[in-house]
Formats: C-alpha cells, sequence, structure tokens
C-alpha cells in the first residue's frame, strides 16, 4: 500500500474520531464497535477491566506511556528501540490486541516518519511477540477501517450475536442484562 493511502486513512480516522481501540473491538464485535464509537461506555462496571487497568500499572511501573501525543494511548514507547508496545493479561484476543498495536504503528511512523516495530507483552507469562506493519498488516488496517466506518454510520447498533467474548465484555449488562460479576470465571 502506498503512503498516501496510509495518509489519507489516518485523515478519515481523525475527522470521523476513529481511535486505536475501534480497531480492536472490529476484530471482537460490531455492536461493541457501535456503542464504543457512540461514547456508549461501561468498562468501569467490569472487574476484567479493572485487573487490566493494574496489570498496567504495576508490570513496567516508570516506562507506561498513557495519553501520548498523536491521538494514541499505548502502554509503552522505547524511542531509541523505535518499539511500540501493548501489555496484556493473556493472548486471548491476540488479533484484536494486534489490530490496536497496528494502527498505533501507523500513527507513530506516519508523526516521525521512521519505521517502528510493535511489540505485545505478557509479563504474567514473560512472553512477547514482534509485529512488523508489513504489506499484509497495512491491508489488515485498511479493511478493519473499512468495516468501522460501515458500522459506525448505522442508525442503531448492530444486531447483537451472543458469542464466547459476551461473558467478559463490559456490554453484556447492556446487551444481556447480566452482569460480569454474577459469576466468578
Ligand atoms: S456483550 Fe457480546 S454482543 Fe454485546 S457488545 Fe459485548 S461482545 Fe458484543
Amino acid at each position: 500500500m502506498n503512503k498516501s493511502k496510509l495518509s489519507s486513512l489516518l485523515k478519515e480516522c481523525e475527522q470521523q474520531g476513529i481511535n486505536g481501540l475501534l480497531f480492536q473491538h472490529i476484530v471482537l464485535c460490531p455492536t461493541r464497535t457501535w456503542l464504543h464509537y457512540h461514547r456508549i461506555d461501561c468498562a468501569h462496571l467490569n472487574r476484567h477491566m479493572q485487573s487490566g487497568i493494574f496489570l498496567h500499572e504495576t508490570a513496567y511501573g516508570g516506562v507506561a506511556a498513557h495519553h501520548f501525543g498523536f491521538g494514541i494511548s499505548p502502554d509503552m514507547l522505547d524511542f531509541k528501540k523505535r518499539e511500540i508496545s501493548e501489555i496484556k493479561k493473556s493472548k486471548s484476543h491476540e488479533t484484536a490486541t494486534m489490530s490496536q498495536l497496528l494502527f498505533y504503528m501507523l500513527v507513530i511512523q506516519q508523526a516521525t516518519q521512521q519505521t517502528w516495530t510493535g511489540r505485545l507483552r505478557y509479563p504474567n507469562s514473560r512472553r512477547t511477540k514482534r509485529i512488523e506493519l508489513d504489506r499484509q498488516a497495512q491491508s489488515d488496517l485498511l479493511a478493519a477501517f473499512e468495516q468501522i466506518t460501515t458500522i459506525i454510520v448505522q442508525p442503531q447498533p448492530p444486531e447483537k450475536v451472543s458469542k464466547k467474548i459476551c461473558k467478559h465484555c463490559s456490554y453484556r449488562m447492556l446487551c444481556w442484562f447480566e452482569s460480569t460479576e454474577d459469576r466468578d470465571y
């Protein structure tokens, strides 16, 4: 994919308020994508999200990069290595996390005009995975962007479909009238 196509993708994202989290949500659930875009947020009700926040704050103390510029909030940035990281509790939903990380990589590459690598970090298992923004990754990003834009313009959220991730989703109360606190997972 050429540079101008990537630049216009970012410009569109900025104009439409499409952020990195939407690139994660679109892999997981279109309903969640719509709800998040339209600022319906229930994350504070979900204890899995709360423990994720705690993990971020403790695992790599001192190097977190929340609310960095360029409109993104990566977990870690290393300017010497030109590496951008996301920290996760487990490998579940890795494709979704990768989608968000690729978006961050695109933003930072365009902003610095340098090549960056991505890294998924799993402090609980001490594993990491290196990610590159290669041609395939760029096409995946574009496809995700097209899916997001198709969904967010709809007047209502797409029909919800019950799936495995619903039981951990912060929108569970909204979609299924069940709290994530109902059972101990
Ligand atoms: S509860 Fe399930 S259907 Fe509803 S937003 Fe979450 S993942 Fe999607």
